[in-house]
């Protein structure tokens, strides 16, 4: 495996691309892997870190969604569930099974039974992709299950399997699959505006966000794939476009796993305002969420209000009295914008997928907005049949399927045992190895070579985490890393997995990301070091 480079300005302006990608979220990521695998020369950029956008917040979940299922979506669900089976097959170490419990207790809008229907529909839906079927659970059964769940009024419920999947890696997974396909990426890497032709657009402007310099890409077609700033790159096209979207503000919360007690993922009713809410497990910590509140904050600007915070913990508690969460439990939380459509009332139904909408505007701007995590893979491919039909031509590499089938980085090998021994017998934790498994997946030989090398680099950067020096070094090399923000937050998580956000790791991360930028990049350009935060 070639470590992955940004491309710098000189790269992206040298020569021009079929595809120009904007936006290094979920979805840009995922239309520059299937454009790259379909054999289109193919240009991804990115203003922040790949996936600082929504893609790092989300509820880490690749599901099928109980929620369309009661609202009669079959195909959405559908489609999910399927998507779900191939991610569980290209990124074993990232998406992982994950066993959920849905207590129901007296008085509940959907009553035992149409749990059980509705799991059964679930079941069928997933077309043989199941990992298990769900199993219908007595009050006992439940209690036995997830002992701290709340007794009064509980009847029993359910247990089934969903996914759950590292967010923020799996972005970077897909932005390395596409350059590993020979897509030009660049992080930090903005488009100020778009470069307008008779015949279209057909580019865009760019400011390398981390030396200041502006240049500019060429591409016969340009797709814009900015989740919640969707509508801000679309008014560089037509200053009058209509909004696509109705962003609403999500939040979590991070709380010790034994303040709650909770042995698997629940999902549940709040009480307090009957939405549809999760506790999910992440290691020693779980999260709760989500909120779903219109925001006047832009996408810039999302932040975490306390009531937020209240209403997580309130809705927590009723569940797991014992529990008694007060803000002081909570140790990180994070807050996105769910890029969702806004209704349009002219489309006809059959037009409009309420899930994603792919847009082309008067200059010939493609636009993809709205969708979700989970459906990634099938939304890059029917974008990508778009931009293929408009470039006109059919020069496929290896055809559509490649994308179900191309393992991603790390992915390789579901079989990770074998992994374990030699990362135990370098004197690695456990918990190290393990953290290592389900970080790089089938890549984890690399680090261990890394702590051969440098037995420093075995060290743990933090106290109260595994995670080890070599992972900085690979995450500058392979995984795009530039700011020490980027390695905290994105690639280690150290942000939202110890007390302190990671504070205690920082000098060390710093220092191992400078040095390993110097040895690669002697551009004076480019000075190594940390990089300054962007404007
Ligand atoms: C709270 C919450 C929970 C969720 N939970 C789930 C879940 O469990 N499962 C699920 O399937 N989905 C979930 N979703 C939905 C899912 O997270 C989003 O649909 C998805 O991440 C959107 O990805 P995106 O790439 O479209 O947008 P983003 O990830 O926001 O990416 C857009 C990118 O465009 C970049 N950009 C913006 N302007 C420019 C510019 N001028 N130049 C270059 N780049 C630019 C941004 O920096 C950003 O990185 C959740 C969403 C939220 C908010």
């Amino acid at each position: 495996m070639t470590p992955s480079v940004r491309a710098s300005l000189r790269d992206l302006g040298a020569g021009g691309f079929d595809l120009l990608v904007i936006g290094g979220g979920i979805t840009g990521a995922g239309i520059a892997r299937e454009a790259a695998l379909r054999g289109l020369s193919t240009a991804l950029v990115e203003a922040r870190d790949f996936g600082e956008g929504t893609s790092s917040r989300s509820s880490r979940l690749i599901h099928g969604g109980l929620r369309y299922l009661e609202q009669g979506r079959l195909h959405l669900v559908r489609e999910a569930l399927r998507e779900r089976r191939i991610l569980l097959r290209l990124a074993p170490h990232l998406v992982r099974p994950l066993p959920f419990i849905l207590p129901v207790f007296k008085g509940d809008r959907v009553p035992r039974w149409k749990v059980s229907l509705g799991l059964t529909l679930y079941d069928i839906l997933a077309a043989g992709g199941n990992v298990r079927r769900h199993r219908t659970l007595g009050k006992r059964d439940l209690q036995e299950a997830e002992p701290l769940i709340r007794e009064r009024g509980l009847t029993g419920g359910a247990m089934y399997i969903d996914a759950q999947c590292d967010d923020a890696r799996l972005v970077v997974a897909v932005v390395r699959a596409a350059a590993g396909q020979g897509a030009k990426v660049a992080n930090y890497m903005r488009v100020t505006g778009l470069i307008p032709t008779v015949a279209g657009i057909r580019g865009a402007y760019l400011r390398d966000e981390l030396s200041g310099e502006v240049g500019e890409v060429r591409g016969r077609v340009v797709v814009n794939a900015t989740g919640p700033w969707t509508d801000t790159i679309r008014r560089l096209e037509d200053p009058n476009a209509v909004p696509l979207l109705r962003p609403t503000k999500g939040v979590h919360v991070v709380v010790p796993r034994n303040r709650i007690g909770n042995r698997n993922a629940v999902i549940f009713t709040s009480p307090v305002d009957g939405r549809v809410m999760f506790v999910l497990p992440w290691g020693a910590w779980s999260y709760i969420g989500t909120t779903d509140t219109d925001s006047p904050e832009g996408p810039d600007q999302v932040t975490v209000d306390p009531a937020d915070v209240i209403y997580l913990l309130r809705s927590a508690n009723a569940l797991f009295p014992s529990a008694r969460l007060t803000d002081s439990d909570v140790i990180a939380s994070w807050a996105g914008l769910r890029p969702l459509l806004a209704a349009d009332p002219q489309a006809p139904a059959s037009a409009v997928s309420r899930e994603h909408r792919i847009v082309r505007g008067p200059g010939g701007l493609f636009t993809i907005a709205g969708g979700k995590l989970t459906t990634w893979r099938s939304m890059a491919a029917q974008t990508t049949d778009q931009l293929v039909k408009a470039l006109g031509h059919h020069r496929h590499s290896r055809g559509r399927a490649a994308s179900e089938t191309e393992p991603l980085p790390g992915g390789e090998t579901a079989m990770l045992d074998g992994f374990r021994g030699p990362g135990l017998e370098l004197g690695l934790g456990e918990a190290t190895v393990d953290h290592l498994l389900s970080h790089v997946g089938a890549e984890t030989p690399a680090i261990y070579k890394l702590c051969r090398e440098r037995p420093d680099l075995a060290e743990p950067l933090h106290p109260e985490h595994p995670a080890v020096g070599a992972e900085v070094v690979f995450a500058a090399e392979r995984e795009f890393a530039i700011r020490a923000e980027d390695v905290l937050s994105r690639r280690l998580h150290l942000t939202t997995e110890t007390r302190d956000h990671g504070e205690a790791a920082r000098a060390k991360v710093e220092r191992i990301l400078a040095e390993t930028l110097a040895a690669r990049r002697p551009d004076p350009d480019h000075p190594a070091g940390v990089a300054p935060a962007p404007e």
